[in-house]
This record gives structure tokens, C-alpha cells and sequence, in this order.
């Protein structure tokens, strides 16, 4: 069965800027994530049958949010994974109530939830000791215009992920 998340996917300006930001990042904090797999989990669903995902997408289909604008301003490390991410300093209402939504309609669709709060960030490397420091971090500036639900495969090498679908938020 896939593995399934909701996602914040970069847009190709965003990607750009993220490029910028892991080229500011000393080599040896950790194993960078590779910039095509950045994005930012709404919430992670599991192992998802077919059945499943069609009510899934469907009641996607139905959330109506707004558009919002994510800055990604602030850099930090989690001890206990390793991960070193990228995240936001205010979390935009509209993200809110898009993570709520999204949680909802996963709820509805026979899904469990682990229920741990949200903390939006990208993951930028793992196995990493020290975060940099801030200000040698460039800010991002995303324009979040739609959701995506994306599939997770796990190869020895990596995760790599494929977009399966996406909905755009409302302006
Ligand atoms: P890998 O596990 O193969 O090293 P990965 O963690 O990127 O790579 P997944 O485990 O499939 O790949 O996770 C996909 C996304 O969902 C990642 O952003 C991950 O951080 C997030 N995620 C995974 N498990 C959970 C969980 N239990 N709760 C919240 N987010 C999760
Ligand atoms: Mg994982």
C-alpha cells in the first residue's frame, strides 16, 4: 500500500530560493536532503489503500482556504532526530485552518492521525549537530497557492517522493 502525506510542495521560484538556502549551509552539518525532496508535511497519513485515497481525494476537492504567504525566517535542530530544518517564526492563520482542514477531512476518510502538534518546517538535513547561524541564512518567501498529496517511496537510498495530486487554495 503507498505511504501518504499531505504536503506544502515548492513552486519553481521557492525551489530557487531553497537552493540558495542550502548552498548557505556549511557542508558539514549533516546529509542534506536533496532540494528536489523539500517540502513541508501537513500530515502524514501511512500506508493508504486505493479505496481510501479516492474518498481522500475527493474530500480534498472540497476544502476551500485561502492563499497565504509562508516566510520561512528561522533555523534550528531537533537533538533527538538529527533534523535540521527550516521554518516559519509566525505560522499564518490560513495554515492553520488549511492543516485542520486537511486533518479533518483524513479523520473523515477512516484515517488515524498520530495527533502530535503541527510544526511546520523543512527538513533540510539529517544527522545534524548544530544548526547554523541564522543570520548566514537566506529567508524564503513562499507564495502557497495550492496542497498536494504526495506518495512516499522508500528506496536504500533515500526516500523519494512523487506528487499524486494537488488543489489549489482560493485567493
Ligand atoms: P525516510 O523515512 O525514508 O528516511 P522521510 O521521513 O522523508 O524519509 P517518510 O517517512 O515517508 O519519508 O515521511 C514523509 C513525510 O512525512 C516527511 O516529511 C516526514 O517528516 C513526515 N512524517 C513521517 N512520519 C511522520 C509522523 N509520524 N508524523 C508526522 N510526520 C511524519
Ligand atoms: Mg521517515
Amino acid at each position: 500500500m503507498p505511504r501518504l502525506f499531505f504536503a506544502l510542495w515548492p513552486d519553481d521560484d521557492t525551489r530557487k530560493q531553497l537552493q540558495a538556502v542550502m548552498q548557505s549551509i556549511p557542508p558539514n552539518i549533516g546529509r542534506a536532503v536533496p532540494l528536489e525532496n523539500l517540502h513541508i508535511t501537513l500530515a502524514f497519513l501511512g500506508q493508504v489503500n486505493e479505496e481510501i485515497t479516492k474518498g481522500l481525494e475527493a474530500a480534498a476537492n472540497q476544502i476551500r482556504t485561502q492563499k497565504f504567504e509562508l516566510k520561512l525566517d528561522t533555523i534550528g535542530c531537533w537533538r533527538k532526530s538529527g533534523i535540521l530544518w527550516l521554518a516559519p517564526v509566525d505560522i499564518p492563520e490560513k495554515l492553520g485552518l488549511l492543516v485542520s482542514r486537511v486533518n479533518e477531512v483524513s479523520a473523515a476518510s477512516g484515517i488515524t492521525l498520530d495527533g502530535r502538534p503541527f510544526k511546520p518546517h523543512i527538513a533540510l538535513a539529517r544527522k545534524a549537530g548544530m544548526p547554523p547561524e541564522r543570520d548566514q541564512i537566506p529567508s524564503v518567501i513562499w507564495q502557497v497557492e495550492s496542497f498536494t498529496l504526495v506518495e512516499s517511496i522508500t528506496h536504500h537510498t533515500g526516500a523519494q517522493y512523487r506528487v499524486l495530486d494537488s488543489w489549489p487554495l482560493l485567493n
